[in-house]
């Protein structure tokens, strides 16, 4: 099985370790002795039952996820969050957002839909190739939250520290490309989601995390049902069919981070993968990277050629040499690696070494 498989770099939907394709494989038809597939199982089994407990309570004991903090297993996206989060977190109506890239801003924009939405910082006149620092950050005191989007997974850049607030105001974070690739102070936020596709497991279910005094201040007589965090939490993301199948693939995804030491050694692969490719990076001049170096994520390592033939033929090339999807996303071009938690510290090696002979061939 192995053998015939490939270094995936896709920014999302993207690799899995293969021991959780294999173990899901191996209970595809029979999950322990039920008979069924997950897939086939009701949410409101016993047998669900406890595959949903257990994938919330391993996902409190790697992150570190306080008592007074809920955790919401949801559809929809990221997306469908970046109007789920001013309907229940907006009180005055004021809101901060950082706009560092292109989901940062669909977010804002989503948000000024629903009230006074105010700009903390963007860096869109450079192309958004940094994340402010705390300095550059200008939020309004009386602000409902501050938003970010602690990595900017199509132009490759990532906050390196918690943002601070003024006191009161919760710090509010897309999590999407950057959730489980290292220790968090949860607690430092007020809301933390993520998209699943990245590095939780497959696309369809979005986490929330969110600190229990922000639920409440939904207005459930004119907004949908379906976004009510308060609702969600109350019915134990259960008012309706919660995203099943790919629950319990975060739960297997989860028992490998624990197995593989935690969090901490997430980070420490990170950083190596992250490395190898950025150390090559500074030491040549065939290839640019975009990032600003105090910016640079750890899970999308983005960078160009010369020229956009030369890019896509680059992109052409590592395909070929069994390495895909290393195009930039559609609105930037250039090339992105996205190395998330499932990359192997091999793929990066090999994509190195690839990126070397390539840069000979085409100097
Ligand atoms: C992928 C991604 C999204 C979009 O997620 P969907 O699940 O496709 O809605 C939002 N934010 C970030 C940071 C992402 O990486």
């Amino acid at each position: 099985m192995s053998e015939t498989r490939i270094y995936n770099f896709a920014a999302g939907p993207s690799m899995l370790p293969l021991s959780v394709l294999e173990k899901a494989a191996s209970e595809m038809t029979n999950y322990h002795g039920s008979g069924m597939s997950v897939m086939e199982m009701s949410h409101r089994s016993k047998v669900y039952d406890t595959i949903i407990k257990d994938t919330e309570a391993a996902l409190r004991r790697v992150m570190g996820i306080p008592e007074n903090y809920k955790v919401l297993f949801l559809q929809g996206g990221a997306t469908t969050q970046f109007a789920a989060i001013p309907m229940n977190l907006l009180k005055t109506g004021k809101a901060d957002y950082a706009v560092t890239g292109n989901f940062a801003n669909s977010a804002y924009k989503e948000a000024t839909k629903f009230g006074d939405i105010h700009v903390a910082y963007s860096s869109k006149e450079t192309s958004f190739d940094h994340v402010p620092s705390q300095q550059d950050l200008d939020i309004r005191p009386d602000a409902d939250y501050f938003y970010i989007c602690a990595n900017n997974t199509i132009y490759g850049t990532e906050f390196q520290y918690d943002p601070q607030t003024p006191a009161g105001v919760p710090l509010v974070a897309d999590m999407s490309s950057n959730i489980l690739t290292k220790p968090i102070d949860v607690s430092k936020y007020g809301v933390i989601y993520a998209g699943a596709q990245k590095n939780m497991g497959p696309a369809g279910l979005t986490v929330v995390i969110v600190r229990e005094d922000l639920l409440g201040n939904y207005p459930a007589e004119k907004y949908p049902m379906i976004l009510d965090w308060k609702l969600m939490a109350e019915k134990n993301s259960m008012y309706n069919t919660p995203p099943t199948y790919a629950i319990y693939i975060l739960g297997l995804v989860l028992e490998w981070v624990e197995q593989m030491g935690g969090l901490k050694v997430m980070q420490e692969l990170a950083e190596k993968r992250s490395s190898m490719l950025y150390n090559y990076l500074d030491s040549q001049d065939f290839y640019v990277p975009v990032a600003q170096k105090s910016s640079r994520s750890h899970m999308n390592i983005t960078f160009r050629t010369a020229s956009e033939e030369l890019d896509a033929k680059f992109a052409k090339e590592s395909m070929a040499a069994g390495m895909s999807n290393l195009k930039g996303h559609r609105s930037v071009g250039g090339i992105r690696a996205s190395i998330y938690n499932a990359m192997p510290v091999e793929g990066v090696e090999k994509l190195v070494a690839f990126m070397k002979k390539f840069a000979d061939e085409n100097k």
